[in-house]
């Protein structure tokens, strides 16, 4: 494995590769989750690039993008046993300048739920990925379903913008008791993260209700509303069609259950695909 800081390094390397590349973009503090997308990855190129960069540009104000965990040595050595080719890490100075061109999230798609709460902060995500993707010119990009409107954007910039990359979605990956893995759980005392259970639960617990036979939308949602209880303030739990468009009625194999919810200090967000 080749780990590079430099962009004109990157695409060095990236030249002499022959055959297909698949891409794992990542902020690091790698788990299993991330792991899984790289071993994806790996058995379905003949190359593999994965990029860690916490991008400024995705935080807002008061975000954490200070505290956000940073761990290059132990990220490294996960990558180098997972067999990948080159690992990335930019630095932000070298990725932008001071005014630049931006690519901006849909006005609608772009600006519900996380975009709601986190306004401009899929700018900053799709800024980073199309810079990412035109440095390492995958064949193919591994996403995680846990983060479902990220990958909903970034399947339409592609389509917007016909980039030659496929975008392959990756199922979540859950700790033992069902907590959906983020680097961010990190943040969580053993108290919060027996409370930060109530998100897969509300999951769980709608999904019950649906596979009983209830459709009506509002139920659902009343439903893992009160399971998020016990989490310290909920910022959405919701029902919608797989491309983001609200709905009344759930439909079996178009549906995506979303819940994001504050623990103590720590923001947590977690969804289930019928
Ligand atoms: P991040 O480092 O949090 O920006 O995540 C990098 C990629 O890993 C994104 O595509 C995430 O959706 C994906 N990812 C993060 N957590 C999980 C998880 N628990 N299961 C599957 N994919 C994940």
């Amino acid at each position: 494995m080749q780990k590079v800081y430099e962009i004109a390094q990157l695409q060095a390397l990236r030249e002499k590769m022959q055959g297909s590349v698949g891409f794992v973009p990542t902020m690091g503090a790698l788990h299993a989750g991330h792991l899984s997308l790289i071993r994806r990855a790996r058995e379905e190129n003949d190359h593999v690039i994965v990029s860690i960069f916490v991008n400024p540009t995705q935080f807002l104000e008061g975000e954490d993008f200070e505290s956000y965990p940073r761990k290059e040595e132990a990220d490294s050595e996960i990558c180098r046993r997972a067999g990948i080719d080159l690992l990335f890490f930019p630095h932000a100075e070298a990725l932008y300048e001071k005014d630049e061109l931006r690519i901006l999230a849909p006005a609608i798609r772009g600006y519900i739920l996380e975009g709601e709460k986190r306004p401009g902060h899929f700018d900053g995500v799709l800024q980073v990925v199309m810079k990412l993707f035109n440095l390492t010119r995958p064949t193919r990009a591994y996403f995680g379903k846990k983060d479902a409107q990220q990958l909903a954007l970034i399947s339409q910039m592609v389509r917007n913008y016909f980039l030659p990359t496929e975008i392959v979605a990756c199922e979540i990956v859950r700790d033992e008791k069902g907590l959906a893995l983020s680097s961010r759980n990190a943040y969580l005392s053993d108290e919060e993260k027996q409370r930060a259970l109530a998100l897969s639960r509300a999951l769980r617990l709608a999904s019950e209700r649906i596979g009983a036979g209830e459709r009506d939308a509002r139920k659902i949602e009343a439903v893992m509303e009160e399971a998020l209880s016990e989490t310290d303030k909920i910022d959405y739990a919701v029902a919608v069609r797989r491309d983001f468009q609200a709905i009344d009625e759930i439909e079996i194999g178009n549906t995506i259950l979303l819940v994001a919810a504050w623990v103590g200090k720590t923001r947590l967000i977690d969804n289930l695909w019928l």
